[in-house]
């Protein structure tokens, strides 16, 4: 009975040894395989040149590429605090061949030579995507500005201010600037129920793709000084969309620039 009592007890225990053993002997091999096939090679990556390249590398990114205050240069910023020079028109105005919801001879159907390709590239790939979009507006001149303002004036007031910039402090005439929509459909034209839509979604998502960023962001008001405006895109070449979009931060934020006076949203009612 002892005998068989034993034999019971310590036979199991001597196969879960044995078992064991055998389980470590294919664990042992299976990490050898491991090795070779994922962490060899990441090593071995990591000491190429670009191995160790981090998607968003802003320690090495080069802030000072292009001017910030040229108002011809594709990192050029404007905003509350920033005007541009007074009567500025870009010297290489072109009509992209997309979509416009004006005749092409329009002011407003212009962009700047060096957005207009990124821009049809931008659209074909929003059609590929299901997606027809529309330029509602691109280069605004001051004077066409000044009309839009003083209308928003008339119609929101104080909120203008958040809703609309004053003549010279615009984007739209860098002419690197653009208001896009579902292609015919003006339900949401410049409107807030713009961000429901896929396109807008779209948008956000792959817009620095093509180099453009979305300018007046979600939650970035009181940093912009206005609304979010999911349909307004600015070009600012893929480098730096790219670096925006990862950091999901403004021109503004990522350069150290002021934007506007402190408490100017707050005091709006
Ligand atoms: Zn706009």
């Amino acid at each position: 009975m002892g005998r068989t009592f034993h034999g019971l007890s310590f036979q199991p225990k001597y196969i879960t040894v044995r078992l064991l053993k055998r389980e470590w002997k294919t664990c042992g091999e299976m990490w050898a395989v491991l090795f070779l096939i994922v962490v060899l090679p990441v090593a071995m990556a990591q000491n190429l040149p670009g191995g160790n390249e981090n998607p968003s590398a802003s320690a090495l990114f080069n802030k000072s590429e292009f001017s910030l205050d040229d108002p011809a240069s594709l990192w050029v910023i404007v905003n509350k605090m920033r005007r541009l020079p007074a009567g500025y028109v870009p010297a290489d105005l072109v009509v992209p061949h997309v979509r416009l919801q004006l005749s092409p001879k329009a002011e407003r159907m212009h962009v700047r030579q060096v957005a207009a390709g990124p821009l049809q590239d931008l659209f074909a790939a929003a059609h590929q995507a299901g997606f027809n979009l529309e330029l509602l507006s691109g280069y605004r001149s001051e004077a066409y500005q000044k009309k839009i303002y003083d209308k928003y004036v008339k119609k929101l007031k104080a909120r203008a201010a958040i809703a609309s910039a004053q003549p010279g402090y615009s984007e739209h005439q860098t002419g690197l600037a653009v208001d896009l929509d579902r292609n015919r459909d003006l339900r949401c034209l410049a409107m807030p129920c713009f961000a429901a839509m896929p396109e807008a979604k779209w948008l956000a998502e792959h817009a620095h793709e093509f180099g453009f960023i979305i300018r007046y962001e979600k939650d970035k008001e009181s940093v912009t000084g206005y609304e979010y405006e999911p349909w307004h895109l600015r070009y600012v070449g893929k480098e730096l969309a790219t670096e925006l979009f990862l950091n999901h931060q403004t021109m503004e934020e990522f350069f150290g620039i002021a934007s506007m006076p402190k408490n100017a949203v707050a005091a709006i009612p």
